[in-house]
This record gives C-alpha cells, structure tokens and sequence, in this order.
C-alpha cells in the first residue's frame, strides 16, 4: 500500500457536542426529544439517576487471549509464546490474564504454574468445567482464582453433558465451596446462557451467590444475543445476585463489542477479551475494540487504567503467533484507522481533527495520516504535505499541482514517493522559470467521496 503522509496534529476533543441549533423546534420535536432524553443517558454522560447500575466507568478486563485464544483454529502457543503474551497484557494493564485449564493437558497444567508464578500484577485465573476432579487441579496450581462453567442450556442439557438443573445446581454448589475453601477468587458461569431457561440461570445464580461465590458469569457461547437482550438480562440478573457479573460475548453476529458495552450498562463488572478477538469459530470481543469503545465512554478512566500506546504491539505479537495479519480494518490499529482520504475530510482534519476522528491516535501510539495521491485529493490536503517537504509554493501553484496530481491519479493511483517527486519538480521548475502553466482548478472545491 501507499505510505500516506503525516499531519501535524493538534488536540482534538475526544467528543464532539452537538451544534447548539439556531431555530426553536417545534412542539413536535420538543416532545420527541424529552421522551428519549426521559429514557437515554447521553453518550457520555453516565451516572444520572436513571443509570444508577452502570459500569461503564468502573469494570474490569478478564483478558482470555491464553484461554478463549487458544481455541482459535490457527492457535498453538509455547510456554515462552504464552509468558511473552502474559507479560505484554500485564504490562497493558489488564486485571486478570485467563488461563486454559491446566486438565486439558499435562503441558497446559506446567504452563499455568509456570505463569501463576511470574509475579504479575494482573490475578491469574484458568478456567475449568464444574468438576471437582478439574478444580482439585487448578487449585494446586498457584493460580487466583478459578473460572467455573457448566452449560444450562436445554441443547447442551440434552446433546452435551445430560445433566438436569437440580444435579447442576448440586455441583455448582460443592466446587464453589471447595475452590472458597482453598482461599482462591471463583466465577461460576453458564454456558449457552441465552438459549438457557431465565429461572433455571437465576435459580443456580442465586444459589452460588448466597454461598459467596465472587462472581457468576454469562456467556454467549453461541454469539446470538443482541446489546438489547444483553441489557435486560444483565439487568435482571443485577437485582437477583449481590456478587459482581462477568460477561463473555462470541463475535458470530458482529455484536462482541456493543454486547460487552450493553452489559456494563447494565451492571454487569467484568468483561472477557482476547487479543484480536481471537477465539473459538471468529472469536469473542476484542481487546482493542473494547478499549476504543470504553475511551470513547469514558476516556480518563480509560487511559489512566491501561498502557492504550502498547495495544500494537500486543496485537503485533499475538498475529505473529498465530500467523495472521492484522485486518486492515482493525479498530485503532488497522492501517487505514487514522488514514482520511477524501479531500473534504482532509480539509477539515487538517483544521481540527476532531472533526472526523473520535479516537485521538497519539493516545494509542498511533499517527494520523492523509492520503494524497488520489483523485479526490483536495488542495489543502497537498499544501499541507508541501509544507512538510519544506516548499515554498503559494496557493495558485498548490491548485495547479493538485490539478496535476488529480490528472495522473485518474489513471491509478499515485504512491507517496511519486507524489513528492511531483511536488519537488513543480518547485524546481518555478525556481528555475520552467513552469508551463499546467491546468488550474476552477474553483476551490474539494471533491467528496
Ligand atoms: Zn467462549
């Protein structure tokens, strides 16, 4: 691809308000307005009465890259590939680091001890079905906490493990007090939980809650709910169990990310990521995704809590790990995240980046860049990189070469190097009296795409 240009960049809100509107509305849009306003925050304004439960400003990151991750199809790590992902993420900053369950194999039980012994500050946790046999191993292996899941689901009751509720609830209730009674942070979570019997989850949730479990989690194992059913019943479960509740989302719809959000909103405390979003089938909610979902809700909070400039590299060693690009359009790190293109857009980013760009990049690391040598390049786009090479053109001679470049980029498209090479002749032959007036623009509209 084109290596685009550089800004300079400027600070930017990280959102903006709307224009204050210059005409009174009518009676129609007056009431239109208070009923949403009646029953919708504003995006970033949590904490109204309304939205007591919300956590969007206080929640937790139970990074699942070394669990959920490794039941992504291309995954394989070594134990040095697992320490170097665990220290990344802890140095990221995130609150728990999930492990696989050290029953799945005698590697993965030697690779749990070997990371719950490194001295991290997030807590260590592996992840095990509700079965003493699974627990009395986890808890010799020095981790946290444990993760505890069983599925609750009519499909997995039936075609999985064939357990009734009453025999669930039984054993949920002797491995949560064993794994208590070793001193360690326990979850209990269904699997499948929206495909699960609503009275069947709160029953066993209040059952495990009231024997002190930490927390109890919900799973969409299957990535069939939407941030709407999420909402409610996080909600739900919210006036049902005192403990705090952890949230996994599956990415088969699309709705990782907004699911996870819609949970906080609902007051759920802990949310489960991987790197990339890597995972069983196409995985679970993104680490980056939710980060720049989470600054956008809430940007101090965000970035006092995790090193957001180190997500690259994280993203970068994870990819390598399990050889895969980064998707071009990945959240903040997609190479195309902070490019504009769009000689309108440009035009305006240049002015005030906030304009197009709720992300600020310099607090990812990242740099803003706009691409030039295209056919909807706008001129001020290109005076800007003339004044990065140092030329000394005035705004006639920056239309004209815009014009040139909109000529030539109507064929293909013009990669930076050309661009420049363009731009320094044009300056060289005005020096030097060469210029053979090439074709102006007519007006000083930009071009939209
Ligand atoms: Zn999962």
């Amino acid at each position: 691809m084109t290596p685009p240009t550089s800004t300079s960049t400027s600070t930017p809100p990280t959102s903006a308000s709307p224009a204050a509107s210059s005409t009174a509305p009518d009676a129609a849009i007056k009431a239109a307005v208070a009923a949403v306003q009646s029953v919708r925050p504003a995006p970033t304004g949590y904490g109204g009465p309304q939205d007591f439960i919300s956590r969007v400003g206080n929640f937790s990151i139970i990074e699942s890259t070394l669990r959920e991750g490794e039941q992504f199809a291309n995954a394989f790590f070594d134990t040095e590939t697992k320490i170097k992902i665990a220290r990344a993420l802890d140095e990221f900053g995130v609150e728990y680091i999930e492990l696989t369950s050290p029953a799945a194999s005698e590697q993965s039980r030697l690779d749990c001890i070997a990371i719950a012994n490194l001295g991290l500050k997030a807590k260590i946790l592996t992840h095990v079905r509700c079965h003493m046999d699974d627990a009395r191993i986890a808890v010799e292996t020095g981790v946290d906490g444990l993760d505890v899941v069983i599925g609750t689901s009519s499909f997995l009751r039936e075609f999985s493990h064939g357990k009734d509720m009453t025999y669930i609830t039984k054993q949920a209730i002797e491995v949560v007090e064993f794994i208590k009674s070793k001193g360690l942070e326990v979850r209990f979570s269904s699997e499948d939980s929206f495909r699960s019997d609503l009275v069947d989850l709160l029953n066993i949730y209040r059952a495990v809650d009231k024997i002190g479990v930490n927390r109890v989690g919900i799973a969409d194992t299957v990535g069939c709910a939407n941030p709407r059913q999420v909402y409610e019943l996080v909600r739900t479960l919210r006036g049902v169990v005192s403990c705090d509740i952890e949230c996994h989302f599956h990415n088969d719809t699309g709705c990782g990310i907004a699911n996870a959000y819609a949970a906080l909103e609902a007051g759920a405390t802990h949310i489960d990521t991987s790197v990339l979003g890597i995972g069983e089938r196409n995985g679970i909610t993104a680490l980056g995704g939710f980060c720049a979902r989470m600054y956008v809700a809430d940007r101090d909070y965000v970035m006092s809590k995790y090193k957001l400039h180190k997500l690259r590299d994280i993203e970068n060693l994870v990819a390598e790990a399990v050889q895969i690009q980064v998707p071009f359009n990945n959240y903040i790190t997609g190479y195309c995240a902070f490019t504009h293109k769009a000689g309108i857009h440009a035009k305006a980013i240049l002015n005030n980046p906030s304009t197009y760009e709720i992300l600020k990049p310099e607090d990812f690391g990242m740099t803003r860049y706009v691409s030039i040598g295209h056919r909807l390049t706008g001129w001020n786009a290109v005076k800007n990189r003339v004044q990065q090479l140092g030329l000394k053109l005035n705004d006639e001679d920056v239309k004209a070469v815009t014009a040139q470049i909109k000529e030539l980029a109507d064929v293909r498209p013009l990669n930076i190097d050309e661009v420049d090479t363009l731009l320094r002749r044009f300056h060289e032959d005005k020096k030097t009296g060469l210029d053979e007036s090439p074709c102006m623009l007519t007006s000083d509209e930009e071009v939209d795409a």
